[in-house]
């Protein structure tokens, strides 16, 4: 299978919690590389326009506040399988769901705040890649 990239944000909770170094090891030991990355604290617009797809649900306000509660970190991995193997990694939108030793099982309160989003396809990866990094952002690593 080919190389891949994805887009993976952990969330204010996780930052809060100290454990960007233990997420970036879960993504770096499962084989995806970091080719990109930055800390920002989300304006309002930007949370909102990231999230736009779910504008009509009830949580919409609530998840934008969550998002803009605190810093973030940002970053693109790649490897292959990079959009399926980064969900995986994850765990289930609710940690209540998801497999022990996933992210969210091991990080995440609740499905209001858990700890990481990842992008859910191709196409979706590629669209939130494009909000958050230029093309001149993301650093080949493959050498
Ligand atoms: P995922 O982050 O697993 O791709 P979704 O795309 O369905 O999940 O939802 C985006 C985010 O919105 C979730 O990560 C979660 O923070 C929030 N969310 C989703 N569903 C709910 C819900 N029922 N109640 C509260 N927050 C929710
Ligand atoms: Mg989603």
């Amino acid at each position: 299978m080919a190389l891949e990239r994805t887009f993976s944000i952990i969330k204010p909770d996780a930052v809060a919690k100290n454990v960007i170094g233990a997420i970036y090891n879960r993504f770096e030991s499962a084989g995806l590389r970091i080719v990109a990355a930055k800390m920002l604290h989300l304006s309002r617009e930007q949370a909102e326009g990231f999230y736009a797809e779910h504008s009509a649900r009830p949580f919409f306000g609530a998840l934008v506040s969550f998002m803009t509660s605190g810093p973030v970190m940002v970053q693109v991995l790649e490897g292959e399988d990079a959009v399926r193997k980064n969900r995986e990694i994850m765990g289930a939108t609710n940690p209540k769901d998801a497999t022990a030793g996933t992210l969210r099982a091991d990080y995440a309160a609740s499905i209001d705040e858990n700890a990481v989003h990842g992008s859910d396809a191709a196409a979706s990866a590629a669209r939130e890649i494009a909000y958050f990094f230029t093309e001149a952002e993301l650093c080949a690593r493959t050498r």
